[in-house]
């Protein structure tokens, strides 16, 4: 039996254990994938307070070794049910806690368009910090406006002879200081209003075709596919457990708490008004620490 039973090891999951830990508490940590959650992939933080600036990688490794020196178990399970018990059925197999953090974080969201799956890893890729290196001197596009694709045009543009980037409306929900970077850069060239309706290529991308708002459709010769179209949650495996928004998000009856005792939820998962990595790590903390004051 573990104290608290933590679903995902990104900056909420592993903030939780780093205080569930400090308390004494014994922790188990689920993770589908690897730890560090999205952040892993970001290739500068620079609104961290007190750090000015840190790679992803680097931060999310601190965090992770911090938590596992203090003595936390990790399992690379995917948690496939959350009993009301508190029992965690995972793919392979099944652990019970007296409290359990849901802190799942979100995927990547996709286009969800023609030959979007077949070609990932064949030149569509969601993570240009991971894939961007298979690009030096090769023609990229970008797709998205916020935060990630224009911090991602920046960086493949150090790489890429030519960067597209590409979003469906004629202004950035990005960084204007980001926007600003890229403007001035000669190898990136910036197109509004337009959405990218197919990708193909023999055996590996070739070309994407995108339209624009009057309808205009362009065929633009590229090997690399980057998309940053955001986030979306995946809760439906907890459904018995906690209530749901309309958008997948865990709803949270008191800041960290769900409809089921016991049960918690923190990160980019719930419901709430800014993902950020501060209001992650905040959320960690204040669920471990409302878990042990509510434990039974
Ligand atoms: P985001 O802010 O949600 O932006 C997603 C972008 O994708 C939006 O521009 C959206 O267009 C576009 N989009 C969504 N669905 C689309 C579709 N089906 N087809 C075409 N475009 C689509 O996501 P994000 O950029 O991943 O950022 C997530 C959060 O992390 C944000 O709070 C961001 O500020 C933060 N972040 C911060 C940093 C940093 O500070 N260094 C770096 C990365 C991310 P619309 O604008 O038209 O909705």
């Amino acid at each position: 039996m573990y104290d608290i039973i933590i679903v995902g090891a990104g900056p909420a999951g592993l903030t939780g254990a780093l205080y569930a830990l400090r308390a004494n508490k014994k922790v188990l940590l689920l993770e589908a994938k690897s730890y560090g959650g999205q952040i892993i992939n970001a290739n500068k933080i620079e609104n961290y307070p007190g750090i000015e600036v840190i790679s992803g990688y680097d931060f999310a490794t601190n965090l992770y070794n911090q938590v596992m020196r203090l003595g936390a178990e990790i399992k690379y399970e995917t948690v496939v049910k959350i009993n009301e018990d508190r029992t965690v059925v995972t793919n392979k197999g099944k652990y019970k806690a007296k409290s359990v953090i849901i802190a799942n974080g979100a995927v990547n969201r996709r286009l969800n368009i023609d030959g979007e799956e077949d070609y990932i890893g064949k030149g569509v890729s969601y993570c240009a910090t991971c894939d961007g290196n298979f690009y030096k001197n090769k023609v990229v596009a970008v797709n998205g406006g916020g935060n990630t694709a224009l911090e991602e045009a920046i960086y493949l543009s150090d790489i890429a002879s030519k960067v597209y980037l590409i979003h469906r409306r004629d202004s950035f929900r990005g960084d204007d200081r980001y926007l600003g970077e890229l403007k001035d850069r000669d190898n990136v060239e910036i197109i509004l209003n337009s959405n990218i309706i197919s990708v193909s290529g023999k055996g590996k991308l070739e070309s994407i075709t995108i339209k624009d708002n009057l309808n205009n459709k362009k065929t633009l010769d590229i090997d690399g596919l980057f998309i940053a179209v955001g986030q979306k949650p995946e809760n439906e495996a907890f459904s018995n457990v906690v209530d749901i928004d309309e958008n997948g998000y865990i709803k949270a009856t008191d800041e960290v708490r769900t409809k089921s005792d016991g049960i918690y939820v923190a990160g980019d998962t719930r419901e709430k008004m800014l993902r950020q990595l501060t209001t992650a790590v905040s959320d960690g903390s204040l669920a471990a620490t409302i878990a042990i004051k509510e434990m039974k």
